[in-house]
């Protein structure tokens, strides 16, 4: 096969990195599972927009503070600075934020010194995504293959020249392109008990090791302070939003006490419950959503509300429990401020890249707006310095090659992250 870019990931990252380049290109979008199986479509919060310049102080310190000022200044400026621009293409395609008459609803979470939040119930991840989708899927110039997972890129020298890749029956073939975008996403799917879904296993992450392309933070993965604890086994936990928090959710210990203030960083609040759960001997801890009026919680958070009532807990009448999962990483392939890799022709955006926008920890609702604002930006950089390929070669797949790469992959990137991390120490 070929394309003039390739993008692997068919979340925010990769869609909207699509939907920016031209129409006159033929892009090539693949995803490993269904389209709509991407952890985008499970953010539940919603997405930071800057409302006015008099916020930008307050939220840029926001982010800084959570990141512990490992941050770097100019991804967040241009994070911040590029909100407005690309919730008004949101909206442009179709989504719908909560409105108060004619004006925007904002929510808050933990971290967040104002309320700067968008969101459509508690599943703005789906409303944004379902329409990045269609628009993509109407696009002529854009073709979708679902269930083809990248295994292997196109190097020549230090230069990407597209992937390798099968598809559900296990049949192989290459894919060249003149670009390629890397966007598969969190790595998740490694861990045992995670938010994400269990086919993100940082695969680009594992490519990147095996060309040396350049990494940073890999060990910056943040827990999340909050998932339904379930003696059930699953295949992934269940997200109890910050914003249910920072609606005025509490959290207890055994005894019914509140332990720690549930608004700050999640990194702490987590370490605080990890604390708790071990002082106490127990494998949960409790949120009570009682200082929520039972109206707001059924409207504001109906999914929430609906899982809850499913696992048994009525959350208008009794707390449920809770535990901290893995659920997002900060770290990933450094990019530059227009998201292009050390490799030439290859570019990495959303969850998968690491630009330095979240630090050592990620401020709530800022990564579906990290992913989008920077997968234009990739888009932007590579149409402007656009150059076709000369090279032709022929790819002959050499499958053998791949027998074992999924459980290879996996074990590539703990080792790499459990290096990182003992490096610290
Ligand atoms: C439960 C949950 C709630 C969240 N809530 C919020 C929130 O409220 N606000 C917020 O800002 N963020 C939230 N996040 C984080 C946010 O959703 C993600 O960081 C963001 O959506 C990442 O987008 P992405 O496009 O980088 O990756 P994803 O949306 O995860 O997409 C990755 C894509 O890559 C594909 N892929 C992976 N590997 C391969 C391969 N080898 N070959 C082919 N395709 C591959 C996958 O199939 C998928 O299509 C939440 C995350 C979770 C899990």
């Amino acid at each position: 096969m070929k394309a003039d870019i390739v993008i692997v990931g068919s979340g925010v990252a990769g869609l909207y990195c699509a939907l920016n380049l031209p129409k006159e290109k033929s892009i090539i979008v693949v995803t490993k599972n269904k389209a709509r199986r991407s952890d985008s479509f499970l953010a539940q919060g919603g997405i930071c927009v800057l409302r006015d310049e008099n916020d930008y102080d307050a939220f840029y310190e926001d982010t800084m503070k959570a990141g512990h000022y490992e941050n770097n200044p100019d991804s967040v400026h241009i994070m911040i600075h590029s909100s407005q621009e690309v919730i008004s293409d949101l909206v442009s395609f179709g989504v719908r934020f909560e409105k108060n008459g004619e004006e925007f609803a904002y929510t808050r979470e933990g971290a967040h010194s104002h309320q700067r939040i968008l969101f459509h119930e508690d599943e703005t991840g789906k409303e944004i995504t379902s329409h990045l989708l269609e628009t993509a899927r109407a696009r002529e110039n854009i073709t979708i293959i679902e269930n083809y997972t990248m295994v292997d890129l196109i190097c020549e020298g230090n230069e990407c020249h597209g992937i390798i890749g099968h598809d559900e029956n296990g049949a192989y073939s290459a894919i060249q392109a003149d670009y390629t975008v890397l966007a598969t996403g969190g790595i998740g799917g490694i861990f045992e008990h995670s938010t994400n879904y269990k086919h993100l296993t940082g695969d680009a992450i594992a490519l990147a090791l095996k060309y040396g392309i350049k990494l940073q933070h890999i060990d910056y993965i943040q827990i999340h302070p909050t998932t339904l604890y379930t003696e059930k086994e699953g295949s992934r936990e269940f997200l109890i939003s910050e914003s249910v928090r920072g609606e005025g959710a509490i959290l207890l210990n055994s005894k019914g006490e509140r332990f720690v203030n549930e608004l700050l960083p999640r990194d702490v609040v987590a370490n605080a419950i990890f604390a708790e759960m071990k002082k106490e001997g127990t494998k949960h801890v409790w949120l009570s959503m009682a200082p929520i009026p039972e109206e707001e919680i059924r409207t504001h958070f109906p999914n929430i509300y609906q899982r809850c009532l499913d696992e048994g807990y009525d959350a208008t009448k009794e707390p449920i429990p809770v535990v901290p999962s893995q659920h997002y990483f900060m770290g990933g392939i450094d990019v530059d401020r227009y998201s292009k890799t050390s490799m030439d022709r290859l570019y990495a955006a959303g969850e998968t890249a690491c630009n330095g926008v979240h630090g050592r920890n990620r401020l709530a609702s800022n990564s579906l707006l990290e992913s989008l604002v920077f997968a234009k930006r990739a888009a932007r950089h590579i149409t402007e310095g656009y150059t076709a390929l000369t090279t032709d070669t022929e790819i002959t797949v050499d499958e053998t090659k791949y027998e074992n790469y999924q459980e290879e992959y996996k074990a590539a990137v703990l080792a790499a992250i459990e290096k990182e991390r003992s490096s610290h120490e």
